[in-house]
């Protein structure tokens, strides 16, 4: 059985289980591990069950449980290699400082390297009947023969263990876009969507006969994304943001520039107009997703694709369907 279950979608955390044949397949951990888990349980979907974890890019609501629900049920994370590593990046984030804040850095450095020799000088000195003898002055203070070696190393001599290291992942798999792969019995054809991430990309499962295409966080649609959505039973596509609603709500100017940039998100008007102008009308259902809580309506987004839809009368057999942020989406079976 194919079935395709929306468990979150919106900028607060994006996760879908595919299944087909004897694999399921996590596309994307924007939940944390506790919330996932409760809501595959909602919806009657085993965590434990689940194969691999693919990711589509590394912003926030789509990683954010990751490590953890990866560790938790010891299953490989398959990324691009950009994508991978931004968010290694991301979670081994460099402080910035300014030139001041570096001078004094230097400073402190150098008032402790000239204590610690001062100090080792103090230590060794012959006169003192405590005082170890120490080879060399310059050399550290040996421990005595008959104490134990420290059973914890001080940090910064030896790589992080696993659980120190926040990157750590039980398997890392690579994909490319446009180069198709499969995990199991799903066969995953990945492609490139114009987004500001370092190299996402939106999905077509295939399973049992079924196409399934996925496509959210992208600024349009270019000709590569129009010729991944034809011909498939199941289209979810973004619907983010009313553009009135955007213009006049409540995002800073430089924010509402992002989301509608080329590289941004697609708005109601622009997944219409894909609807209206450019799709194949094959899909049993459409699913409208990535639907912002500050900038749209669900009624909004709703009523702009059925427009869309109504404008072409071969279309009203496609059943449209909106994903949610705060619950799941009942499963879609084949
Ligand atoms: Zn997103
Ligand atoms: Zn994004």
């Amino acid at each position: 059985m194919v079935r395709f279950t929306v468990l979150a979608s919106g900028s607060k955390g994006n996760s879908t289980v595919v299944s087909g044949g004897r694999t399921r397949i996590l596309v994307d951990c924007g939940l944390s591990c506790r919330e996932l888990f409760r809501r595959m349980k909602l919806v009657d979907e085993e965590p434990e069950t689940l194969d691999a974890i693919v990711i589509t890019h590394e912003h926030m609501d789509h990683i954010n449980g990751l490590s953890v629900t990866a560790r938790k049920l010891g299953i490989p994370v398959y990324f691009t290699e950009g994508t991978h590593r931004a968010w290694m990046r991301w979670l081994t984030p460099r402080r910035q400082m300014t030139y001041a804040q570096w001078l004094e850095q230097c400073r402190k450095q150098a008032a402790e390297r000239q204590a610690e020799a001062e100090a080792a000088e103090t230590e060794g000195d012959p006169y003192d009947p405590e005082a170890e003898p120490v080879a060399e002055l310059d050399t550290e203070v040996q421990p005595l023969a008959a104490t134990p070696e420290p059973a914890v190393e001080p940090p910064s001599n030896r790589p992080p263990s696993r659980k120190e290291d926040p990157t750590w992942l039980p398997q890392v798999e690579y994909f490319q876009a446009g180069q198709p792969f499969e995990i199991g019995d799903i066969a995953v054809s990945p492609f490139t969507i114009p987004h500001d991430a370092a190299d996402p990309v939106g999905f077509v499962f295939r399973a049992e006969g079924v196409r399934m295409a996925f496509a959210t966080d992208l600024g349009y649609i270019p000709p590569n994304v129009k010729d991944q959505l034809q011909g498939v039973d199941l289209l979810l596509l973004e619907s983010n943001h009313d553009l009135e609603m955007l213009r006049d709500g409540p995002y800073p100017w430089a924010v509402k520039q992002r989301v509608l940039s080329r590289v941004g998100h697609l708005s109601n008007e622009a997944a219409a107009g894909f609807l209206e102008n450019s799709y194949d009308g094959q899909a049993a259902y459409i699913i409208l997703a990535h639907l912002s809580e500050s900038n749209n309506l669900p009624e909004l987004a709703r009523v702009t694709a059925e427009r869309a839809l109504l404008g072409r009368a071969s279309l009203l057999a496609n059943r449209l369907l909106l994903a949610a942020q705060r619950e799941p989406l009942s499963g879609i079976n084949f």
